[in-house]
């Protein structure tokens, strides 16, 4: 049977030694997207993906995987493809002989796959993994994972070391995946301008907690950015959820959560929808700001009330 979730963590925390990498982590990820997973260095973003690859675990709360597996168990495994950051393969090994390894090693190996994969690249299958581009190895890493034929891919950093053009090859392949069905992918990334074409799912984890979770699309129809005169800002910023306020002279800028309504504007303001990417600049640069899934119809009503205010 398909799971709703491919993760799930109810207040999961991770401590090394003294200090928490991950605290109080509530997180719902939904199958059949892919999800970008996005924070400033040190957000803990690999740590998430460790615990969700089972190569460690939690320090406190619980975490599932695919539904009711537990991280690291055979089934969950059998069910995981993981690529670390700057995944190295054994350097020394041609590209073939590593598809033979994972052949051995794999009960659900899609050789056949994997072989179409790298040769639709143009990869050369006799070449020594250390002796191919950083693409090409990224490249040989994803059709490594994918011919596992997980349910869910999870990706550390996959883009880094890639130029546009290596970027854009890797995700088409991996969107093509997805589209494909019954595969969930969870990457994360610093290509905060790529969001918009990569994903369909967000979380931004900021000093070990999760700081936004959601919809790409719904993200964006969530907010407005509200611009008008400074000498009213203080007014609206009181009546409504703002993630950034910023005042620049005469004019300010507030980016509010709408809750997919329009905001309610008094005269002089103007609003505008605004990009995955700006959003999440935004709430990268105010880590005390959070987007997290709620009763919608809550802040709807919460707009509504402060619309009533403005209008009174
Ligand atoms: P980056 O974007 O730089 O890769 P990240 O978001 O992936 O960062 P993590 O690598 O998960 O962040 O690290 C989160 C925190 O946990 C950091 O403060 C890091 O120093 C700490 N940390 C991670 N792994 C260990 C470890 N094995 N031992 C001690 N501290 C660790």
């Amino acid at each position: 049977m398909t799971a709703d979730t491919v993760i799930d963590c109810g207040g999961i925390g991770k401590r090394y030694r003294r200090s928490w990498a991950l605290r109080d982590c509530h997180l719902a990820v939904p199958a059949g997207r892919v999800v970008a997973l996005v924070g400033p260095n040190g957000a803990g973003k690999t740590t998430l993906l460790g615990l969700a690859a089972g190569l460690t675990r939690p320090s406190e709360g619980a975490m599932t995987v695919l539904g009711d597996q537990l991280p690291g168990s055979p089934a969950a495994l059998d069910r995981i493809g993981f690529v670390a950051q700057n995944a190295a393969l054994y350097p020394g090994v041609p590209v073939r002989d590593l598809l033979r390894m994972g052949r051995y090693l794999n009960r659900r190996w899609d050789d056949a796959r994997a072989h179409a994969h790298l040769e639709g690249l143009g990869i050369p299958l006799d070449r020594r993994y250390g002796r191919l581009s950083g693409g090409q190895q990224a490249q040989v890493s994803l059709a490594l994972a994918l011919a596992k034929r997980p349910e869910l891919l999870l990706l550390d950093e996959p883009l880094a070391a890639l130029d546009p053009l290596a970027r854009h090859d890797f995700m088409a392949v991996l969107l093509t995946a997805v589209a494909e069905g019954g595969l969930s992918v969870v990457f994360s990334s610093h290509a905060v301008n790529e969001l918009e074409q990569s994903c369909d799912h967000l979380v931004v984890l900021g000093g070990g907690r999760v700081q936004v979770a959601g919809e790409a699309d719904d993200l964006v129809a969530g907010h407005r950015m509200l611009t008008g005169p400074t000498a009213g800002a203080d007014e609206v910023a009181a009546r409504l959820p703002v993630v950034r306020d910023r005042r620049a002279g005469a004019q300010s800028h507030l980016l509010v959560r709408t809750g997919g309504v329009d905001a309610p504007v008094s005269a002089g303001w103007r609003q505008q929808r605004v990009g995955l990417e700006e959003l999440v600049l935004a709430y990268l640069r105010e880590p005390t700001a959070s987007a997290l899934p709620g009763p919608r119809g809550a802040v709807r009503a919460s707009v509504r009330t402060s619309e009533k205010a403005m209008l009174s």
